[in-house]
């Protein structure tokens, strides 16, 4: 292909990088350029030497690695408002005595948004391009989202307490109703959702409305499951079996379910869950900071389950930055299991691409780079200290970089972060709100 066809034929061009696309088996390729014409991945061909695009927007991608923009498969967006609040607690009285009180003070729609704003520019700045959220005043989640132009599946927080802006929980499910109609279809890159927060904290007639709400909006249902010791007690005290078999005993245990955790599974539930289709997202930071104990990501990607990656709320991580996260993973499972072999490179970093589309359902759009996709594509600057020398990428990207070592940021063919500038989030503004805020929040 000439340069002058390719100039005329294409909006974004990004040359010269060294390519992983994350499809199964590819190796990183030197000197590869990748053309975006609206929004998708046009063509994927070797860098011409000398060839110029000087009528379409370029990215010189020489020395660093191009690859799929991160997927943080669950977090509060919002939560970055309680970042070092409350530290070094068990779960429950971090919770109950800290993080609730927290919300039902200072939640508000204007908070929300401030906060969601500051969380979007922490991922773009390190490289995740789609992230999936619960929590509550999401229309605010949206409307910070539609303006940096960031993916995501946004969910409605559902809960049978009184809960930021829904103080009657009565009437959670009619909130989640009009969530899900308002948004569905509002956005191609934003999907809403409804967040059921645990299996102890949403009654039988809550998850089984919830489900039936998300089905019928033809959308996916999170929730938190399996999440500590406690949970399972309650749930074997409550109901007589494990919380896997109660959710599959109410029919929501299916496909549409992204069950989020999942720290105590025993054999028989990580068989049940992958005959149901549900998929799995896996915290590590978040578990071991609450000392939930471990997931057994390992077994569960073994079981042929689709595992995402998440970092879960900046109250319990305490950050977004997803290169940190997969570094997080890998090690855990290897402490955990005592076998050095355990949840190998190039397997968690599917976890934070590829797989964790495939757990937000969302692998035939994002998740690798391949011609006819979406184009949600990072480049990371490999030229620093800590990332040389450089004989493998992957082990490179999991084991050295952070998300600083992210230079640019593409979602759907738009350019949101260009040399470490974001270009759609005005930061200065944000942390002038947020450190408002936070004053307030110290008192
Ligand atoms: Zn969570």
């Amino acid at each position: 292909m000439s340069s002058e066809k390719t100039s005329n034929s294409v909006d974004l061009v990004i040359r010269a990088g060294r390519l992983l696309t994350m499809r199964p088996g590819a190796a990183p390729i030197n000197d590869m350029e990748v053309h975006i014409k609206d929004g998708k991945i046009a063509a994927i061909e070797p860098s011409e030497e000398g060839a110029s695009h000087s009528s379409v927007e370029t990215i010189d991608a020489s020395g660093c690695l191009v690859m799929p923009g991160l997927i943080n498969a669950h977090t509060h967006a919002a939560m970055t408002l309680f970042r070092g609040l409350a530290d070094d607690m068990p779960l429950k009285q971090w919770l109950f005595e800290k993080i609730f009180p927290a919300e039902a003070e200072y939640l508000s729609p204007h908070n929300v948004y401030w906060s969601a704003m500051l969380a979007f520019g922490e991922m773009i700045s390190s490289g995740t391009t789609c992230f999936s959220d619960g929590y509550f005043f999401q229309d605010k989640t949206f409307d910070a989202a539609i303006k940096v132009g960031i993916r995501g599946v946004i969910a409605q927080g559902v809960i049978d307490f009184p809960a930021p802006g829904v103080p009657d929980p009565e009437k959670n499910l009619d909130v989640g109703t009009k969530f899900i109609e308002r948004w569905k279809g509002f956005s191609s890159l934003l999907t809403p959702s409804l967040f059921c927060h645990s299996p102890v904290t949403c009654s039988e007639k809550t998850l089984i409305g919830a489900m039936e709400i998300c089905d019928s909006g033809g959308v996916p249902m999170q929730i938190h499951l399996s999440e500590t010791l406690e949970e399972v007690n309650t749930i074997m005290g409550q109901k007589g079996i494990r919380p896997a078999y109660y959710l599959d005993r109410i029919g929501i245990l299916k496909e549409s379910l992204i069950a989020v955790h999942c720290v105590h599974l025993e054999d028989e539930e990580i068989r049940l869950l992958k005959e149901r289709g549900t998929r799995v997202v896996h915290c590590p930071e978040s578990n071991m900071k609450l000392a939930s104990g471990v997931c057994a990501a390992e077994k569960i990607i073994n079981a042929g389950i689709p595992l995402g990656l998440g970092t879960d709320g900046c109250a319990s991580n305490n950050d977004l930055d997803m290169l940190r996260e997969m570094d997080s993973a890998a090690k855990l499972s290897k402490v955990s299991s005592g076998a050095p072999t355990s949840l190998k490179a190039e397997v968690i970093l599917r976890c934070a691409t590829i797989e964790g589309a495939r757990a937000l359902g969302l692998d035939q759009e994002i998740g690798s780079i391949e011609i006819g996709k979406r184009a949600d594509i990072i480049v990371v600057d490999l030229d620093k200290p800590h990332l040389q020398p450089l004989y493998d990428p992957i082990s490179s990207i999991v084991y050295s970089a952070n998300g600083g070592d992210v230079r640019d940021v593409i979602v759907e063919g738009k350019v949101l972060m260009r040399e470490r500038k974001l270009l759609t989030v005005d930061m200065e503004e944000v942390m002038w709100n947020i450190k408002k805020i936070a004053k307030q929040i110290q008192g």
